[in-house]
């Protein structure tokens, strides 16, 4: 399709185009993934906010090796190796970082990042508790975050700036709502696989280029989605703590088994897209209620789960989903701990759930494999027998 080929050329382009607007005093801001860092916030300040996503890759998670325990997840190894190798581009041209305060694993990365490239890291802050105390927290460290940024950017942040910056990704966001919607169709006009894609193309690439883009090919979608197609394929979703760019194994294996990822919920990795900045009030305290309070919260927080559980069992009615992809990391604790309890609480709905663990080794692919194939074969059985 003409429209991902214009979205590969924008993002091998996007690094050149970053440098030239580095020279001209345009600040870079980095930040880690996980949906608490607010990128209207750096757009307002002038800076280019750039989400640090990639993973899949064994190499750099090898390189971390050097500088780190082997026991923090191959996402977060990932993260250190890339900017030790330094062949990825995106991470080489970082001014600042800005990390979210929300596993340790994370944190140590931004920890050696600092470390080792001398670069200024602010640690943003995430109450465990999603409630008024938590708010108002969250909300005082966007105003630091905002402060900062001034002082660094050198450039004024007016509630005009972020007003405007939250509408351009609220129109972000919505568009990428509505792509998604698309594959509730019992024939799909996107696979999850290009639709993650897009996620992850988009916080790589300009904003305005990407509002553009993903206009045109809404529009392409809605014109050859047809309605009365119907498609046979086992229809799955995927779930769990972090999907990366360029981690997309799982993905291909459920294709190449004629299953269909129709779904997607993740709390790292990729955009969330559901839910938009509230336009009233003012603009940091719209943020952090966007940002925190009026979402469906990750498995860091305590209580969290119920919440979790409702808005993926809400998923699987509305995708008319057969079962359920939980693809988490090695060492990933504190989502290994949850996958018991999400397994349960799926059994007690009837919805049957696989558990995959990766770290990003390209030898697990033939035992994801198998394990994916019977998974495949016990959910088309179950179909054939209803
Ligand atoms: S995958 Fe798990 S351990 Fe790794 S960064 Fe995400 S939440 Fe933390």
């Amino acid at each position: 399709m003409q429209i991902f080929e214009k979205i590969t050329a924008h993002l091998e382009n996007r690094p050149t185009e970053l440098k030239r607007l580095k020279e001209k005093g345009r600040k870079v801001i980095g930040y880690f993934p996980g949906d608490y860092v607010p990128e209207e916030i750096i757009y307002a300040s002038g800076a280019i906010p750039v989400c640090l996503c990639h993973g899949g890759n064994p190499r750099p998670v090898g390189a971390a090796l050097s500088v780190t325990t082997r026991f923090i997840c191959p996402f977060a190894r990932a993260l250190i190796g890339d900017r030790l190798i330094g062949e990825q581009p995106f991470y080489n041209l970082v001014d600042m970082l800005v990390t979210p305060v929300t596993c340790q694993h994370l944190r140590r990365a931004a920890d050696i990042w600092q470390h080792h490239s001398g670069l200024p890291v602010f640690r943003l802050g995430v109450p465990m508790e999603n409630n008024e105390q938590g708010l108002k927290y969250y909300r005082d460290r966007l105003n630091d975050l905002n402060n900062k940024l001034q002082v660094f950017t050198g450039q004024a942040v007016t509630d005009e700036s972020l007003w405007k910056a939250i509408e351009l990704y609220n129109t972000l966001r919505s568009l990428l709502k509505r792509i998604s919607l698309l594959r509730k169709n019992s024939a799909p006009a996107i696979s999850t696989i290009d639709f993650i894609k897009l996620n992850h193309a988009s916080f790589y690439a300009d904003p305005v280029f990407m509002v553009d883009i993903l206009s045109s090919l809404i529009k392409e979608l809605e014109q050859s989605v047809n309605k009365d197609e119907k498609g046979d394929n086992l229809r799955l979703l995927i779930t769990g703590p972090n999907i990366a760019f360029g981690d997309y194994k799982v993905l291909e294996i459920a294709n190449e088994l004629g299953a269909q990822v129709v779904a997607e919920e993740f709390f790292e990795g990729v955009r969330y897209y559901w839910g938009n900045v509230e336009q009233a009030g003012s603009p940091v305290e719209a943020l952090a209620n966007r940002y925190l309070a009026n979402k469906v919260p990750n498995g860091v927080m305590p209580a969290a789960a119920s919440g979790r559980y409702d808005f993926i069992a809400g998923l699987v009615k509305d995708f008319k989903v057969d079962g359920i992809i939980w693809y988490q990391l090695l060492f990933c604790e504190t989502y290994d701990i949850e996958s018991y309890y999400f397994a349960h609480k799926m059994k007690q709905l009837g919805i049957p759930v696989l558990k995959i663990q990766s770290d990003y080794d390209v030898l697990d692919r033939g035992s994801i494999k198998t394990r994916m194939e019977a998974f495949v074969e016990m959910l088309n059985k179950e179909r054939s027998s209803d």
